[in-house]
């Protein structure tokens, strides 16, 4: 069977694509509003919150773009908090709605150290820009600390990627006094694409209701509107909707904080199976992400080509580095209900296929 590990849109459970065959209603029946009214409180449960979560029918980017264009304004000062790929786009989509961007990054594989972001914050800031969860290098920042230690010295805006970590660990946007929290179906809810979900406080509500909004179709304002409607403002990917319910009674029934622990055991799991393959997980163990693992493969080895060993020979699917890590290190996806023996098998097909990548797949093949 397919041991699909990339980091996204990851496999999905047969029962979850099954709901997608549901019939169609209208986004503004009694039916809809229904659907909608069981689904927004519960994903409330997962971000932490009483609050909005908007779903917008568009993919994570599009989610952040809103979150850009209705809550910044031109002129507006934004620290950027990047720890690698995803946080350099989210400063670049802020920076197209005219934002005045200062940047604040760490090297590729850690994070950026509490105290110098709430350093730079003392030089007032509108917003600041964070990456819960940086998919590209397998970090998990410390969200938590960062965003307690931020309230205490700016009442600024405090806007996040959550795209591959909500619902597989805890969030607390409402006790941390975080602003946006944006993720995503086809990551750790383990649905197909279609759905941004955006948490959004009561005051970036009112901000996104001031004029000079930068997008007419991602409106976080008009998104809220609606969701008081128990509707959406356009037409929604209904279908993944009817996914999301499904996998939202998945996660229920295994209990949310059995699903956050889960994560964090098979993502351990990874890391050591790995190193019993004598590789090297790249950040250090504390910032080490719940949903995806970074490993740097020994040199020479050439990435690319031990992913196409893996998928050709062992059917295992993994994510290539990005940017700077991009022939050196793979990435593996543990996001949503993974069996811990996939990850197993993972690390030691990467074993196997290091120490075959010095053949060429059409030799390697003739064996078989
Ligand atoms: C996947 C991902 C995105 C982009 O999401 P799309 O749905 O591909 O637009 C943004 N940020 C992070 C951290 C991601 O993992």
């Amino acid at each position: 069977m397919r041991n699909y590990r990339v980091t996204g849109p990851v496999e999905v459970p047969q029962h979850t694509l099954a709901a997608m065959s549901t019939r169609m209603v209208s986004h503004r029946s009694a039916g809809f509003r229904e659907l909608i009214g069981a689904i927004t409180p519960r994903l409330g449960t997962l971000f932490g919150t009483e609050g909005a979560v908007l779903p917008l029918t568009c993919s994570g980017t599009g989610g952040i773009e809103a979150v850009a264009a209705s809550l910044l304004r031109p002129g507006d000062r934004v620290l950027s908090v990047q720890l690698g790929y995803f946080g350099e786009r989210f400063a670049d989509i802020a920076t197209h709605h005219g934002a005045q961007i200062d940047v604040l990054a760490a090297p590729w594989g850690q994070i950026v150290p509490t105290e110098r972001i709430t350093e730079r914050l003392a030089l007032g800031y509108d917003a600041v820009l964070l990456t819960h969860n940086e998919t590209s290098t397998g970090v998990i920042a410390p969200l938590g600390e960062w965003a307690r230690a931020i309230r205490a010295v700016s009442d600024c805006l405090i806007l996040v990627d959550a795209v591959s970590s909500v619902a597989a660990t805890e969030i607390g946007f409402d006790a941390l006094g975080l602003d946006a929290v944006v993720t995503v179906t086809q990551k750790a809810l383990a649905c197909p694409p279609g759905l941004s979900l955006v948490a959004v406080s009561e005051r970036a509500l009112a901000r996104a209701a001031e004029p000079g909004e930068g997008s007419y179709y991602l409106n976080l304002a008009r998104a809220a509107e609606h969701a008081r409607q128990g509707t959406t403002t356009y037409t929604p990917a209904l279908s993944v909707l009817y996914a999301l319910d499904t996998a939202l009674a998945e996660i229920e029934k295994e209990g949310v904080e059995t699903v956050w622990e889960r994560h964090d055991r098979t993502a351990l799991r990874c890391r050591e199976a790995l190193r019993a393959q004598g590789l090297t997980v790249v950040p250090d163990e504390a910032n080490s992400s719940p949903t995806v693992t970074a490993v740097r493969l020994p040199a020479p080895a050439d990435a690319e080509r031990v992913r196409e060993v893996l998928a050709a020979e062992h059917d295992v699917w993994v994510s290539s580095g990005r940017g700077p890590w991009k022939s050196e290190v793979l990435r593996i996806g543990h996001m949503g209900p993974v069996d811990p023996d996939d990850v197993d098998a993972c690390a030691l097909a990467i074993g196997v296929a290091l120490r075959s990548a010095a053949t060429p797949v059409g030799v390697a093949r003739t064996g078989v």
